[in-house]
């Protein structure tokens, strides 16, 4: 008979910071990991960070995955590579962006390591990618996936369900039983949770209570602009640079901010707020995840079903061109018509965004708009600033185009959010522990928490161990 022990949880990633999400439970002589995200960072340190785990991969006897972004499932194939053999539990729509998603970071592992083998000294070690396409089969066919409120068990010891996480299409908040010394412990991993009233997604869940309370805290001291002002303030943008004859250039990121922007512009059309606009995507990556959405409208809010009922092509080619080809994508900078090129990556640094920047952002009829995060040493963050010119490909460009920043777009929870989400959580969890967030994001929502009468609240290093018992 198996002896019961202690249920523990270790906080291996985004622990004091948003990336490489992975937490270790340990109960009823099981090892799960919660999440197995890339660590995202300095190219050296991320590089050092993902390839070594604190534990051996092959005594993980199953991985619970919450959603499909990249900070969340990036290192899963390197755990296979390391020795583990499954199974990897995750919603459906999860599990197909999970198989568009790491196909093409194992691409850009591969061009990694090839970059950090040009850099090598003399003498040195020839630097191996994390993982490449053979691991990333490997690793989807230890996918068992399982439909939201169906509760599975994990070795027959540990029972799980998923619960709509409205953070991104088929994202979770997974919920735990685990055998404890005297009795049943929960657990609550909140993933990344989403806001109310976001387009496509549904609202989230109310969060279940438990013993313990593992949640994101991204934006916990942090109001968004309302999802309402979007499609208006969107619009005005499009207006401007429209009459002016200019290009609305956005970079975004290929997974879920995308989707949004192209439902955005759908329903502008719709309500002849806009007329028939010229829309490219110019991604591989996010044509190929929003073929994705088309294949999962189980995941949609009641307003998107019924907007799929009358436009089926919603996601489709009859508003968006998607360019696959790079020669396609060399040849929209010729076109000097007026348009709205989405191109990924999301804060300007690589990807195809790059060479629409450097051949726009110098014409003062064009406008950049930036709808996500970018992180200080970023071009998107020079942009941001305004700097009159920037370093694109060792080239100073200036910049004359208009630069809007929109911060609505955001698929995290804010203040007021985890407020609703958690606050009727009071007085039936006993621990809460925070995740994914800075310093000061975490410390207002501990703040708020504490206020609310939770009184387990901490903000977990690295390392750091909680007990159920
Ligand atoms: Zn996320």
């Amino acid at each position: 008979m198996q002896k019961i022990t202690t249920p523990r949880v270790t906080f291996w990633g985004a622990a004091h910071t948003v990336t490489g999400s992975m937490h270790l439970v340990e109960a009823a002589g099981l090892r799960v990991l919660l999440d197995c995200g890339s660590f995202q960072g300095k190219r050296f340190e991320s590089y050092e960070r993902n390839s070594r785990f604190p534990f051996a991969p092959r005594d993980i006897d199953a991985v619970v995955v919450s959603h499909a972004h990249i900070d969340h499932i990036g290192n899963l194939p390197t755990l296979v590579n390391h020795g583990f053999q499954g199974p990897i539990y995750c919603t459906p729509a999860t599990r197909d962006l999970m198989a568009v998603m790491l196909a093409d970071s194992a691409k850009i592992q591969e061009e990694d390591a090839h970059f950090l083998n040009k850099r090598r000294r003399l003498g040195e070690p020839k630097v191996q990618p994390l993982y490449e396409r053979g691991h990333v089969m490997r690793t989807l066919k230890l996918v068992e996936s399982v439909p939201y409120h169906r509760t599975f068990k994990i070795a027959h010891r540990i029972a799980a369900s998923f619960l709509d996480a409205g953070h991104l299409l088929g994202s979770a908040i997974v919920h735990l039983t685990v055998p404890g010394t005297t009795r049943e412990q929960t657990i609550t991993f909140t993933g990344d949770l989403g806001r109310k009233g976001l387009p496509i997604l549904r609202d989230p869940e109310p969060v279940p209570a438990a013993d313990l309370l593992i949640s994101e805290c991204t934006y916990g001291g942090r109001t968004h602009p309302e999802v309402g002002m979007l499609a208006d303030e969107l619009a005005d943008v499009i207006h401007r640079t429209f009459a002016r004859g200019g290009r609305v250039i956005v970079p975004a990121f290929s997974l879920g901010r995308t989707q949004t922007v192209i439902w955005f512009l759908h329903q502008l059309i719709e309500a002849k707020k806009i007329g028939t606009v010229p829309v490219v995507v110019d991604s591989p990556l996010a044509m190929a995840a929003t073929e994705v959405f088309r294949l999962h409208p189980e995941c949609f809010d009641e307003e998107t079903s019924k907007l799929l009922e009358n436009a089926p092509d919603l996601f489709g080619q009859s508003l968006v061109r998607y360019t696959r080809s790079v020669e396609e994508s060399k040849r929209l900078n010729d076109m000097k018509t007026p348009c709205v090129l989405i191109a990924a990556s999301g804060m300007c640094e690589s990807g195809r965004i790059v060479h629409h920047l450097k051949y726009n952002i110098g014409d003062p009829k064009n406008t950049v708009l930036i709808i996500g995060f970018q992180a200080p040493e970023t071009l998107g963050r020079r942009i941001v600033e305004r700097r009159p010119e920037v370093r694109i490909h060792d080239h100073m460009v200036p910049l004359k185009a208009e630069v809007v920043i929109m911060n609505g777009f955001s698929s995290h929870a804010d203040r007021g959010d985890f407020e609703m989400f958690l606050g009727p959580l009071a007085g039936r969890v006993r621990k809460v522990r925070l995740v994914h967030g800075e310093a000061d994001q975490a410390a207002a929502l501990e703040a708020m928490l504490r206020a609310k009468g939770f009184a387990d609240v901490a903000y977990p290093n690295r390392g750091d161990v909680v007990e159920l018992d």
